[in-house]
């Protein structure tokens, strides 16, 4: 006997996971309704490293494993810089383009959903949990500027929202969906708990983007260096950074960790430092060092070395592939790294005007 051809086919949903509580959440509500779903996780050079154990995002793929669900993983490199740079619209509270990040996203989302012929897209938003791009009046402009209105299903809040084409059609039933809102955890936690899901990571903040540190080194960054290389957006997340003059910054390592760290990013052109034969930071350079810059690292990495209480010390210079020759230096006085250092400072509340400054003096 022969199959009937005009077998329904079980809907599909790509949905979209960060790996974290809500966006699980989501899946699981929609597997539990018969529906497929294919999901997919979006990978920037400002994300969480979801190899990294100690991130606050979690790997996403023992979690598919165990309720059932492929993941595909999506890198969006380039495309991200590029709204990281100059976002439609704006910057969050640091460097975080959300809006544009969620349209980015849904674009990307759109493009697997139509390459595998599914349905609609799921989303583990929650109405009002985060203040950019999780507001009410967002939700629709999102939907509209990514192409893809009426196709996103956020089960976690639809009883809050107008019924999305899926809803519509009758592919999913909007009465086992849910009405969470604001930035309580606790429905999600019972609703965790009666889907069996008892491992979840604590809620992240956001990407690095929305660290200040991380925001003004990258604003640091692209003001000087509009274009700049994958190793100086890697190198970033370590070490201490300091602005020499308008073509050179210097990051100087913390411990082992981030020496190597800095010796794995390093090319082969780069200028490294190190004081021999004691305790010692990596530095490296990047940009286009004059002389003085250089001197002014080799200070630098004296200081932050065993040997700063001696009143010159010997600093290394070298390529990946070879020592260059050595300095004699005076290690740098706390007003010096003041100085050059990029950091974010945070005004007293009675500031009238922005409560942020980036501190690039010595640039000039
Ligand atoms: S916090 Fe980062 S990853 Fe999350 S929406 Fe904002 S820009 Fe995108």
């Amino acid at each position: 006997m022969h199959e009937r051809s005009d077998k329904k086919k079980r809907p599909t949903a790509v949905a979209l996971l960060s790996g974290g509580l809500d966006s699980t959440l989501a899946i699981l509500v929609l597997l539990r309704q018969g529906i497929d779903v294919k999901a997919i996780t979006f990978l920037t050079h400002f994300g969480c490293d979801i190899s990294d154990s100690s991130s606050c995002s979690r790997n996403p793929l023992p979690a598919a494993e165990r309720f059932g669900f492929e993941v595909k993983l999506c890198h969006l490199a380039d495309k991200f810089l590029e709204i990281v740079k100059n976002p439609k619209f704006g910057h969050g509270k640091n460097m975080n383009p959300c809006i544009d990040c969620r349209i980015l996203m849904l674009k990307e989302a759109k493009t697997y959903m139509e390459l595998i012929g599914a349905d609609f897209l799921v989303t583990g938003e929650v109405l009002g949990q985060r203040p950019m791009s999780q507001r009410r009046e967002c939700f629709p402009m999102i939907d509209r500027e990514a192409g893809v209105e009426g196709l996103v299903l956020r089960p976690l809040s639809a009883k809050l929202l107008p019924p999305t084409i899926p809803e519509q059609k009758g592919l999913v039933d909007r009465e086992k969906l849910y009405a969470f809102k604001g930035r309580t955890r606790k429905p999600q936690m019972a609703l965790a708990e009666s889907l069996g899901l008892d491992d979840y990571p604590s809620p992240a903040g956001g990407c690095l983007l929305t660290e200040p540190t991380y925001a003004t080194r990258l604003r640091d960054l692209l003001e000087y260096n509009p274009d700049p290389e994958l190793k100086e957006i890697h190198l970033l997340r370590v070490g201490r950074h300091f602005r020499l003059s308008p073509q050179c910054k210097t990051v100087v390592g913390r411990n082992k960790e981030e020496n190597e760290k800095i010796l794995s990013f390093a090319g082969k052109d780069d200028i490294l430092m190190k004081v021999p034969g004691v305790g010692s930071p990596i530095t490296i350079l990047s940009g286009t060092p004059m002389e003085s810059d250089i001197l002014l690292a080799a200070s630098i990495t004296a200081r932050y070395s065993d040997a700063k209480r001696l009143r010159i010390v010997t600093v290394q210079v070298f390529r990946l592939d070879g020592q260059l020759y050595s300095l004699e230096v005076e290690p740098a006085s706390d007003d010096m790294l003041e100085r050059y250092r990029i950091q974010y400072i945070e005004k007293r509340k009675h500031t009238p005007s922005k409560d942020k400054i980036l501190i690039r003096q010595g640039t000039s």
